[in-house]
This record gives structure tokens, C-alpha cells and sequence, in this order.
């Protein structure tokens, strides 16, 4: 699933490429993506607006409009937001926006991710993205904030960092990557981290989104940007997808637990 690097990755492409130009006409191959309007209100909402910028929180998208109806996305498993100028055909492209210069598609293999049209200034109404914690990477993240955080709650460290209301863009491979640079054990009970681990913890969440933002982003299996092409990330992992592996620390194998109903993988030496 993209996560925050991967979605960051898209996100700077396609709003260099389509900031500025009309949106003269949408078509939709395949309707139930929208989530919140039906085909025909969706195109009429967006049909000859400009795009003012291409925005994120978390992991999402949002295409800011001119007028009162802007688009939000979530790529989730399989989805992306490509480019094309002049335009050609896409594999599975879902959806077409015509634009007054190029074509701008979203494209999704196996078909989860979500579009809704929200208002353009405010709230969106859309509980997921209302209710986003501060981004990894956003200056709002801080060490105070995150101790207050790990606090209050009684929860395994794993499943904290991957709800999105305590902090948002971090999914399944970049969590596993920063517990493994913090030496904190996925099962970890959140109230149970020192402060010095704490912001260790801080660090390592912003190193890893930075450092998967500066390669692109992961491609494990089919993550694109907004070019097509593939990210650099997974040549620099540590832990995720390295089960049975030696530790690049340690030489100790990498483990594999479920945690928190995802995959986790971890130095069984280096974490504590
Ligand atoms: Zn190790």
C-alpha cells in the first residue's frame, strides 16, 4: 500500500504537471470508486474547473479546485495518479480526466481506492481524513507531542503508529522500519517507552519517511509515480519483507509475528 513517501512521491509530480490547467472533460470506466456522488454529479461537480495545487495529509490527495467542489483520493492497495502529455492509453485506468493539456488518470488494479468530492475550503466531511493526526514529516510531529502521546495509551507500539489519528502517513513497511532504528520491539506497550526511546522513536519515524521520500518510494509489487515509473526504497530496507534474512546490525534472522492483524518483522536482538 503506498504510504506516506509513495503518495509524497506522486503527489509532487502530478502537481507540477496539472497546476494551472481546465479539467474539460472526466470520463469514469468505473463508477463505485466514487464514494460520495454518482458518475454524472461527479463530473458535472468538477467539469471545467482550473486545478489550483495537488495537495496531502497522510495519505491522501487532494486536488484543489477553483471552485466550491475539490476531489479527494485514497490510493490505497493498488491505486496511482499518472500523467500523460499528450495523452495515450493506460492499463487500468478507471478514470480520465481530460485536461486542457494533457490527461490526468487514475489508474487501480485491484480497484480499492477511494475518490469523494469534498468542499474546497474547511472540513471535508470525510471522518478518515477530518480526523488525521499530525503528519510524520510535518513540523506539528514533535518529541513532546509524541511522548503525550505514547502517554495515554496501553496499546502495542505497532498498532499505535499505524492508526493515522495519532500520526498520519506511516503504513505497515515504514513503521516495521522505524521500530527496527529505534531498537523497540513492535509489541512494545506504548506507556512503557522511556523518553529516551521516545525520541528515538521521533527520529526514526521522520528518517525513515525521509529517507523513502529522497528513493522514490517503495515498489514491492506495483507502486508507480505519477511518471509510471518504479521507487528506489526497497534496496535500502532493513527489516520489512527480510524475514529469515541476518540483520544488517546484528546478523541475528529477521522474525515474522502477526501484530495488530498486519505482518511484522523484526531483530529479535536489536529490538527490545
Ligand atoms: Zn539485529
Amino acid at each position: 500500500m503506498p504510504e506516506l513517501p509513495e503518495v509524497e512521491t506522486v503527489r509532487a509530480y502530478i502537481d507540477r504537471c496539472v497546476s494551472g490547467q481546465y479539467i474539460k472533460n472526466i470520463e469514469i470506466f468505473l463508477p463505485r470508486l466514487i464514494k460520495n456522488a454518482t458518475a454524472e454529479e461527479f463530473a458535472a461537480a468538477l467539469t471545467g474547473q482550473m486545478i489550483q495545487s495537488v495537495r496531502r495529509r497522510g495519505k491522501y490527495l487532494r486536488v484543489q479546485c477553483s471552485g466550491a467542489v475539490s476531489l479527494l483520493v485514497h490510493l490505497r492497495m493498488t491505486g496511482s495518479l499518472l500523467y500523460e502529455e499528450p495523452c495515450r492509453d493506460v492499463p487500468a485506468r478507471r478514470i480520465l480526466f481530460r485536461l486542457s493539456k494533457g490527461c490526468l488518470t487514475y489508474r487501480d488494479i485491484r480497484t480499492l481506492g477511494c475518490l469523494w468530492l469534498v468542499p474546497s475550503q474547511g472540513k471535508t466531511g470525510i471522518s478518515g481524513y477530518d480526523s488525521l493526526g499530525p503528519d510524520g514529516t510535518s513540523p506539528e510531529f514533535t518529541v513532546p507531542y509524541l511522548q503525550a502521546a505514547l502517554k495515554g495509551s496501553h496499546r502495542k507500539i505497532k498498532a499505535f503508529l499505524l492508526d493515522q489519528t495519532a500520526v498520519a502517513g506511516l503504513g505497515n513497511i515504514y513503521v516495521d522500519e522505524a521500530l527496527f532504528q529505534a531498537h523497540i520491539r513492535p509489541s512494545r506497550r506504548c506507556d512503557r517507552i522511556s523518553r529516551r526511546d521516545s525520541e528515538r522513536l521521533h527520529d526514526a519515524v521522520v528518517q525513515v519517511l525521509r529517507t523513502g521520500l529522497e528513493n522514490g518510494g517503495t515498489t514491492i509489487r506495483d507502486f508507480i509515480n505519477g511518471r509510471g515509473s518504479a521507487g528506489h526504497n526497497q534496496d535500502f530496507l532493513c527489516v520489512y519483507g527480510r524475514e529469515g534474512k541476518p540483520c544488517p546490525v546484528c546478523g541475528e534472522p529477521i522474525k515474522y509475528v502477526k501484530l495488530a492483524g498486519r505482518g511484522t518483522r523484526y531483530c529479535p536482538h536489536c529490538q527490545k
